[in-house]
């Protein structure tokens, strides 16, 4: 199970990653968006960070909750309330599981249809989701996380060849296709950097 220890390192290689990564981010916002998403994302997880102290000495789905709320409060755009909805999920979903369970991937899949229900999106629309359901089956087929880092990454780059029809870049249509969307981008860093923490 993941202790305090396990879930700082967590938290840190997640914020750690998005940090490093936030000008290429905004840089894939410019091309298919308004070109913030890189900055939202690290004033998201710098605010998380700089209250780590505090959310990691609380029990996991406490843990998770408090960063959901953090993250709503701080990203900002559309997907501060779409990570957000993720985090709050997976902690409501793991409170309810039997103490002795954990189960993550059934977890997960609640959260990723929160986010679905949240952005009013679906699968194969250029967005998160694009990355989070594919993590989702492959938690639930019981993939190891190299696997799983593979199949993050992989959805993401995908998203390069399809049309957005959610969020802003669905205002360009046809000329969002040639792009990665940045919000897939950044989901599939942060599956990389837990899954390396993990191993
Ligand atoms: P904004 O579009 O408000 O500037 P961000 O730039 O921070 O917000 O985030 C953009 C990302 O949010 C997109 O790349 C996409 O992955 C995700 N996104 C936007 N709208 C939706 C939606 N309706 N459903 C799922 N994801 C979405
Ligand atoms: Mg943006």
């Amino acid at each position: 199970m993941i202790d305090e220890a396990l879930f700082r390192a967590l938290v840190t290689a997640a914020a750690g990653t998005i940090s490093a990564h936030a000008e290429e981010l905004t840089a894939l916002d410019s091309a298919i968006g308004d070109g913030d998403h890189g900055h939202n994302m690290r004033r998201g997880v710098e605010a998380v960070l700089s209250d780590l102290e505090s959310i990691a000495v609380k029990p996991l789905p406490e843990a998770l909750k408090a960063i959901g709320t953090k993250l709503v409060m701080t990203v900002g755009g559309a997907s501060g309330p779409l990570y957000g909805t993720l985090f709050l999920t997976l902690g409501k979903e793991l409170a309810n599981a039997p103490p002795a369970s954990a189960d993550l991937a059934g977890a997960m899949a609640k959260a990723v249809d929160a986010v679905a229900a949240r952005g009013k999106s679906e699968l194969g629309q250029k967005t998160m989701l694009d990355v989070l359901y594919p993590v989702a089956d492959a938690l639930n087929a019981n993939r190891s996380g190299a696997e799983i880092a593979a199949i993050a990454a992989a959805a993401a780059e995908a998203t390069r060849n399809v049309k957005a029809i959610r969020g802003r870049a669905s205002f360009l249509g046809e000329r969002s296709v040639g792009h990665v969307d940045p919000g897939a981008r950044s989901s599939a860093l942060i599956v990389e950097a837990v899954a390396g923490a993990l191993q």
